[in-house]
């Protein structure tokens, strides 16, 4: 049986952070779903597909490899893009892509398979709702437009890429509405998903926390 860790909400909130700090200090799987819409995206582009050409989509899927080693490389069809995936190339990208239903439809069933008999912490906008329904613990990290850009801003230049705060605030703004309003598991809190507002804690202040919600789930039988 696994143990199931769902951790969604917007762009910035923190989820790669915690939910890699978290499933550190707990043993469990770290899955980033949100890698996996990216690597979809930036195959499109490679392959120059619009978002309206469903069959060359569909195609693309048919043939598409997408591996997350557990230092947290990622790989697409093979070749190593940890980093190309987050460019603004794909930031500005990936959010219409990830409004089409076949590319959704194939996502969900790669995404349960690489929970498939582990315990993991996966992060995303749907797992809670979507993707695990029936996940152990739920957990919704929000905070606000303007502390979520200011953390996108620190994180790219770390990574080495070019940003302004004006164009990551704006980024954050038109991805939440986008993905907030999508027809297909839009980003919302599940009923039974715990609230956490990480504005004004620290990354260890939130990590504490999360961790004291999961073990009292994990640990109630
Ligand atoms: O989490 P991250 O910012 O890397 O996600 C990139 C994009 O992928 C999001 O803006 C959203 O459009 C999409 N996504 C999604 N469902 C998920 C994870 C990500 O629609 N479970």
């Amino acid at each position: 049986m696994s143990f199931i860790v769902a951790i969604d909400g917007p762009a910035g909130s923190g989820k790669g952070t915690i939910t890699k700090l978290v499933g550190e200090k707990l043993k469990l799987v770290n899955i980033d779903t949100g890698a996996t819409f990216r690597c979809v995206a930036l195959n499109m582009l490679q392959k120059n597909i619009k978002i309206e050409e469903e069959n060359k989509i569909e195609e693309m899927l048919n043939n598409i490899r997408i591996e997350m080693k557990e230092n947290g490389e990622v790989f697409l069809n093979g070749e190593e893009v940890t980093k190309k995936i987050r460019e603004n190339e794909v930031n500005n990208f990936v959010s219409p892509v990830s409004t089409i239903k076949v590319v959704r439809n194939k996502l969900l069933e790669i995404q349960r398979k690489m929970a498939e008999g582990k315990n993991v912490i996966m992060e995303g906008r749907d797992i809670g709702t979507t993707v695990f329904p029936n996940a152990d613990v739920k957990i919704y990290l929000d905070a606000s437009p303007e502390e979520r850009a200011k953390r996108r801003l620190i994180q790219n230049e770390e990574k080495g890429i070019k940003t302004s705060y004006e164009e990551v605030l704006q980024n954050i703004i038109d991805r939440d509405k986008r993905d907030s309003s999508r027809e297909i598991a839009p980003l919302r809190q599940a009923e039974d998903a715990v609230y956490v507002d990480t504005t004004n804690l620290t990354i260890e202040e939130v990590v504490d926390k999360i961790i004291k919600i999961i073990e009292k789930r994990r640990y109630k039988n």
